[in-house]
């Protein structure tokens, strides 16, 4: 699919984001519609090209856990990469809507980003790096998909160079300097499911604004939070207690996750996830 920013019909603003701004498009030759998000770094001609190479990898990551990619393209200094559209939206605008997210929903989530970061690691040596509720999709069939991963090591380091690169979901190694692993994508897994089960970010446990560089020691110095006894199922917390365990080199990886009886009780468990998706108020 030749994709060119003059076959795509604009239809609706759908959000914005640390350096990109997404928006639903229709591509009048095929009649598809798709999100389309346009990134703009100021880098030379030859770095964005590169960038755009990079970004091929994206046609070979396909999996039912992963949003589809159907092609990019440059435009002046912007980069626009054009991927499948989640007509339900993102997890924090749904929780922010709707409430803590039901537990059997929870237990579907886990299983589709768990199973996503897997295929990323172990099919393309992919580390995602931006897990948060606003990079896992749903649409109203009932599919939960992530996006928004690091393929392009170039596209990262431009980023990082454009925009000082602090998250909420940041594991403490990560905060400390070390190297990215998919570990680190493990902790932010975590801090990702308590913030959907109780329909408030985790940090810190009392509910108190913090500044960011007092978030980042919080995290550092703090023991982890945990969701609280009794209102969840133990081998809930317990999975969100291994996501955040504080020690990477302790941390299980997603694939050694998946074995974990919770995430296993999920795969088999019967939950109507496209009636919870159609019900949502957007
Ligand atoms: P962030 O992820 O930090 O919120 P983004 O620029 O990645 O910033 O995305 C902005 C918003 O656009 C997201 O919060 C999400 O709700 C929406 N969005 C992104 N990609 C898609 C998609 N493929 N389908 C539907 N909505 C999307
Ligand atoms: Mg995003």
């Amino acid at each position: 699919l030749d994709l060119k920013s003059e076959d795509l019909i604009p239809l609706k603003e759908l959000g914005a984001g640390n350096g990109g701004t997404v928006s639903q498009v229709m591509h009048v030759t095929t009649k598809t519609v798709m999100a389309k998000k346009i990134i703009h770094i100021d880098v030379n001609p030859n770095v964005r090209k590169q960038i755009h190479r990079e970004l091929q990898i994206l046609h070979d990551c396909n999996s039912r856990y992963i949003v589809s990619f159907y092609g990019a393209f440059i435009t002046d200094s912007d980069i626009s990469m054009c991927m499948e559209f989640m007509d339900v939206g993102s997890l924090d605008g749904i929780y922010k809507k709707n409430g803590p997210v039901p537990l059997g929903i929870l237990g579907k989530i886990t299983l589709a980003v768990l199973e996503g970061l897997n295929y990323l690691y172990e099919s393309h040596r992919i580390i995602h790096r931006d897990v948060k509720p606003s990079n896992i999709l749903v649409n109203s069939k009932g599919q939960i998909k992530i996006c928004d991963f690091g393929v392009s090591g170039q596209l990262i380091n431009s980023i990082a160079d454009t925009f000082v690169g602090t998250s909420n979901y940041m594991s403490p190694e990560r905060i400390q300097g070390a190297s990215y692993s998919v570990r680190s994508d493990v902790w932010s897994v975590g801090i990702t499911l308590m913030e959907l089960a109780l329909g408030r970010f985790p940090f810190p446990p009392d509910g108190s604004q913090l500044t960011v560089l007092e978030l980042l020691q919080h995290i550092v110095n703090e023991p982890a939070p945990t969701l609280p006894a009794g209102e969840f199922p133990e081998d809930f917390r317990d999975l969100v207690g291994k996501c955040l365990i504080k020690d990477v080199n302790t941390r299980p990886s997603p694939n050694e996750l998946l074995k974990h009886p919770y995430v296993k009780a999920s795969a088999e468990a019967q939950v109507d996830v496209e009636a919870w998706a159609k019900c949502i108020k957007r």
